[in-house]
């Protein structure tokens, strides 16, 4: 049985995928691959770009645990099944009356998977929808369900809310929504300089911002997304085949003619800059925030302190044009509040997100190393499902609460039932199961 995530770049064979249908049915599953001795992944829908979920033993697939468990209208707070996918559950919650807070990119993850992984959109006032958990339910290594919040376990609710999977299987989340919205999203190109000017207000004064810049033009794309009581007025027909079908198919053709090295890089990106088409449009938030992105890619990404955003991204396009590298995605820079999550890229820091791509098929060590230099040089933490190099002693020096994030994960799983050997490198540990002693390998 193969399984492999969005981009290709990461393919296993577990001996074995199971897609329970209830809680029960989830510590049943662990307890067996307990007395077997196997290790243990739980898969989102498969859109992380590291290692996170790869396993050659037992994967657990919440498929059938996406329902709306339950909405409250007074305290606004809805109650998901672990395995509901972002895009199944926008419209059906807004007709009970309730909207997600924040968005990222794409609506395809399962929620559980997102907020594993510290998921977020952009806005300097909003969170990950990590920091909009208000309780989860998860079955431990040790076939135990503890439902957890501020209130009610509220050390392990502390920690779990980004854990990578190594805390148990989430199979209920319970998140903060807000009353339904609109919003009005602008799209511009504007001079890089000038974008750059205007980040600390456009950051400040929109409710959503971020940039996108060409690698070798002088054109950034800016897109601005701020709550109105205006129309709706997205044709969605129109929207699907201009937006979606023309810009990705154009888009990827341009990757290719790089790819093959038809047309040089620095060429394809500055056409694409003055390309990138401008527009305007309303809908409901859910529709707003997704974007359809078919053209696959590989992806690194780092969160530094907001106000050192600026600086690190002119580094990173020094490097990119001083190396003269083939790049021809574009940078993405966004702003995410930061919250109190040990595990959370944003712990403790208001921070700006640069995101950098490679098209499939396409080498990214050099470009990716380099980049990760940069953004440890300002003290960055990665995203946890986007790619990074960082082994469990590096990592532990960016998060203050790491030993007890450990601490706390041992005693939940003390056998190590959920690392797998990525795991083990990334937090640095040596589970029983994998023939340690249990302990940090620092
Ligand atoms: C095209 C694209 C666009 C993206 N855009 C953004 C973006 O805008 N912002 C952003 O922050 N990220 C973005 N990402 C990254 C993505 O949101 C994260 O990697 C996310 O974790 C993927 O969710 P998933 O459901 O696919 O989870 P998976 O990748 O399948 O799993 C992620 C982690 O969650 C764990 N997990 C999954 N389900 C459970 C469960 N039930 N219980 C316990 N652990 C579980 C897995 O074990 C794994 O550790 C993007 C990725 C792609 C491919």
């Amino acid at each position: 049985m193969k399984w492999s995530n969005w981009s290709g770049e990461v393919t296993c064979e577990p001996v074995q995928i199971e897609t329970p249908d209830t809680t029960r049915g989830v510590a049943a599953l662990l307890k067996d691959a307990a007395t077997r001795d196997l290790g243990v992944r739980v898969a989102g829908s498969g859109h992380s770009f590291s290692r996170v979920v790869e396993t050659d033993d037992l994967l657990i697939d919440l498929q059938r645990m996406g329902e709306i468990e339950h909405v409250d209208t007074a305290s606004l707070r809805a109650r998901l099944g672990g395995g509901a996918r972002i895009s199944k559950i926008g419209a059906p919650l807004a007709a009970q009356g309730v909207a997600l807070l924040n968005q990222g990119d794409i609506h395809a993850q399962a929620i559980a998977g997102a907020i594993s992984t510290g998921t977020h959109g952009t806005g300097i006032n909003l969170g990950s929808l990590s920091s909009a958990v208000t309780g989860l339910t998860l079955v431990t290594g040790e076939g135990q369900t503890i439902t957890c919040s501020d209130s009610e376990e509220s050390e392990i609710f502390h920690y779990a809310r980004v854990a990578l999977g190594s805390m148990g299987v989430i199979t209920s989340v319970e998140m903060q929504m807000r009353a339904p919205y609109r919003l009005r999203e602008t799209k511009i190109n504007v001079p890089l300089q000038e974008c750059l000017e205007r980040t600390p207000t456009w950051r400040d004064s929109h409710r959503h911002f971020e940039f996108f810049w060409f690698p070798y033009s002088e054109l950034a794309a800016a897109k601005l997304l701020d709550e109105t009581e205006d129309r709706r007025n997205t044709a969605p027909l129109r929207h699907f085949i201009v937006d979606q079908m023309f810009e990705n198919t154009a888009w990827w053709a341009a990757c290719d003619l790089t790819r093959r090295g038809w047309v040089a890089t620095p060429k394809v990106a500055r056409f694409c800059a003055k390309a990138f088409s401008e527009s305007t449009r309303v809908g409901h938030s859910h529709e707003i925030f997704p974007n359809p992105r078919w053209v696959r890619f590989n992806e690194m990404e780092y969160a530094v302190a907001a106000e050192r955003g600026p600086e690190v991204f002119l580094e990173l396009k020094r490097f990119i044009e001083d190396e003269q590298l083939d790049v021809v995605f574009p940078i993405e820079y966004r702003y995410v509040r930061g919250d109190d999550i040990p595990l959370s890229p944003f712990y403790q820091r208001d921070s700006a997100v640069i995101s950098c791509h490679v098209f499939k098929g396409k080498p990214f060590e050099r470009y990716f190393r380099g980049a990760e230099q940069i953004f440890l040089k300002h003290g960055g933490r990665p995203h946890w499902g986007k790619m990074h190099q960082l082994d469990g002693a590096q990592l532990r020096a960016l998060y203050p609460e790491w030993d007890a994030f450990h601490e706390l994960r041992q005693r939940l799983d003390p056998r190590g039932l959920f690392i797998s050997p990525y795991l083990e490198r990334t937090f640095g540990v040596s589970p029983a199961r994998l023939g340690g002693d249990g302990r940090s390998t620092r």
